[in-house]
């Protein structure tokens, strides 16, 4: 494994030159526009769904994500639609 800030060869968890954590991808452009893809697209019930919600009835759609939002903060979990 090549360590992603100083490029030394190792095989552990961390790097022995300059510790850097192993197993980290790279940031490019191409991991970016692949996370913002996933992020738009892999919503709880599928982007198509929340788009209906949010055009039909914005203001509950609104709502309903702060709760689950202050649930998660709490810990407490997440409300199913
Ligand atoms: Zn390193």
């Amino acid at each position: 494994m090549i360590c992603i800030a100083c490029e030394n060869e190792h095989q552990e968890n961390f790097c022995p030159n300059c510790g850097e954590r192993a197993g980290i991808p790279k940031i490019t452009f191409k991991s970016m526009f692949v996370e913002a893809f996933k992020t738009v697209t892999n919503m709880d019930k599928g982007f198509l769904l929340n788009l209906k919600y949010l055009t039909l009835h914005p203001k509950l759609a609104v709502i309903l994500f702060t709760i689950q939002l202050f649930l998660i903060a709490i810990g407490i979990g997440v409300i199913r639609t």
